[in-house]
C-alpha cells in the first residue's frame, strides 16, 4: 500500500501509527486538514480484516470530519483514530489510558471522542492521560438527541426549500432505523419540539425487536413497514437514521418522496448518485451538514459546555441547509457536491485570512 500517494491524494496532513505490546493497543490517527483548528473526531474500535483496511477507513472519517466541522462552522479540522482489534476482549483501562498518551503526544492537533465500539466509560480512562478527549460523562452528555434535534431542524429546512413552509404539521415520514438517532427524530415529529408541530403520518422501520416493540408500546400510532418496503412509501420525506450506503443503484428508483433527511452518515453509495437524486427532482439534505449536531455539542465542551448556546448553534443547521440548497441551484449542481464546494470555500477563505501576522 503506498501511504503517501494515498496522502496526496485529498491532502492529509498526518497519520500516526502507535502500538503497545503490554495491553495489544494498536492504533492508527489520521489528521487531515487543520487549517480551521485543532482535528476533532471519535476513536472506532474494529475487528479490522487488515492493515489496510484499517488505514482506508481512518483516512475516509478523518476527511469527512474536516468537510462536517468546516459545513457546521466550527473552528475544528477533521481527524479520527481507528483501533484494530476485538471490542468484546480488548477493552481495558490500560488499553484505553493507553490510547490516551499516545493522543497528549500529539499536544492538541488532535481531540478524540467515543465512536463505535468506544463509550463515555472507555473516554474517562482517556481522559486520565490526556486533555484533549471531549464527549465525557457529565459534561455534553449522549450526542444522539442533539444529533436528532439538528436533523428535524434539517428537514424544516428542505420542507421550506420543497414547499415554502417548513411546517411539519400536514407532513408524511418513512424513518429507516429507530435507535438511537431515529427514535429521538420520530419524537420530535410527533410535536415534543418548541414549534408544537406534529407529523400527519409516520412510517418506521426497524431490524432490531426490541427497539419495534419499544416503538409499539410508547407510540402505537408510528407504524411499522417492512425494511424492504420503507423505500417506495408516498412520503413527503424519507429519513434515513440507520445504515449507510442506502442510496444506490438498486434503490434509487425506488423512492417515491421528493426529499431525503435524516441523521445516517454517508447515505450516498457515490457521490454521482447525488445528481440522480437531482434528476428525479428529490432534494437531498447532505448527510454531514444535516447530522452535525452531535458534533457541534461536543464541540461545546471545549470552551466550558452550555447546553443554551449548543442548542442555539445546533439550529443554524436550518440556515446552513437553506444556504446550501441555494447555492446548488444558483451554480445547478448536486446538493452533496454544493456541500463540498461550500467546505471547501471555507477552509480556503481561513486559510487566506490566516496569511498576515497578527500579535495576539
Ligand atoms: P443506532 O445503531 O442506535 O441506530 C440505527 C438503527 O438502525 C438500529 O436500531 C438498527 O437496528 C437499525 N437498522 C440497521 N439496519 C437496518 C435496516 N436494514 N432496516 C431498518 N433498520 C435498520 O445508530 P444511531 O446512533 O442512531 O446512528 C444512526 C446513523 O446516524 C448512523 O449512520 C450514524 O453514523 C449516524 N450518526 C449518528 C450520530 C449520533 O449522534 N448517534 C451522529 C451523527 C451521525
Amino acid at each position: 500500500m503506498n501511504i503517501f500517494k494515498k496522502m496526496e491524494e485529498f491532502n492529509y496532513e498526518q497519520l500516526v501509527y502507535f502500538y503497545d505490546s503490554e495491553t495489544e493497543l494498536k492504533g492508527i490517527t489520521c489528521i487531515h486538514n487543520t487549517t480551521l483548528g485543532p482535528a476533532l473526531g471519535g476513536t472506532r474500535l474494529w475487528n479490522y480484516n487488515s492493515e489496510e483496511d484499517a488505514v482506508e477507513d481512518v483516512i475516509r472519517l478523518a476527511r469527512g470530519m474536516t468537510y462536517k466541522a468546516a459545513c457546521a462552522g466550527l473552528n475544528l479540522g477533521g481527524g479520527k483514530t481507528v483501533l484494530i482489534g476485538d471490542a468484546k476482549k480488548i477493552k481495558s483501562e490500560s488499553y484505553f489510558r493507553g490510547l490516551g498518551r499516545y493522543v497528549q503526544s500529539l499536544n492538541g492537533r488532535y481531540i478524540t471522542a467515543e465512536d463505535v465500539n468506544t463509550s463515555t466509560k472507555d473516554m474517562a480512562y482517556v481522559a486520565m492521560e490526556t486533555d484533549y478527549v471531549v464527549g465525557l460523562g457529565g459534561k455534553s452528555g449522549n450526542p444522539s438527541p442533539v444529533t436528532a434535534y439538528g436533523a428535524f431542524m434539517g428537514i424544516k429546512a428542505a420542507l421550506m426549500k420543497k414547499f415554502e413552509d417548513s411546517s411539519i404539521e400536514g407532513r408524511t415520514f418513512a424513518v429507516q432505523g429507530a435507535g438511537q438517532t431515529g427514535y429521538y427524530l420520530i419524537d420530535y415529529l410527533l410535536g415534543n419540539n418548541k414549534f408544537k408541530e406534529k407529523a400527519k403520518k409516520i412510517y418506521f422501520t426497524e431490524i432490531n425487536e426490541s427497539y419495534i416493540e419499544r416503538m409499539n408500546k410508547e407510540h402505537p400510532e408510528v407504524e411499522f413497514i417492512s425494511p424492504d418496503k420503507i423505500y417506495s412509501l408516498e412520503v413527503d420525506v424519507f429519513v434515513p437514521c440507520a445504515l449507510g450506503k442506502i442510496v444506490n443503484d438498486k434503490t434509487i428508483d425506488e423512492f417515491k418522496c421528493p426529499i431525503i433527511a435524516g441523521t445516517a452518515n454517508n447515505v450516498l453509495e457515490r457521490e454521482a448518485h447525488g445528481n440522480m437524486l437531482k434528476e428525479r427532482g428529490i432534494l437531498y439534505a447532505p448527510d454531514y451538514v444535516i447530522n452535525a449536531g452531535g458534533l457541534i455539542n461536543v464541540y461545546h465542551e471545549l470552551n466550558g459546555y452550555n447546553k443554551e448556546n449548543a442548542i442555539l448553534e445546533v439550529e443554524l443547521i436550518y440556515d446552513r441547509l437553506l444556504e446550501i440548497f441555494n447555492i446548488a441551484d444558483s451554480l445547478n449542481i448536486s446538493t452533496n457536491i454544493a456541500a463540498n464546494e461550500f467546505a471547501e470555500k471555507r477552509i480556503k477563505q481561513i486559510k487566506s485570512l490566516k496569511n498576515n501576522f497578527i500579535k495576539r
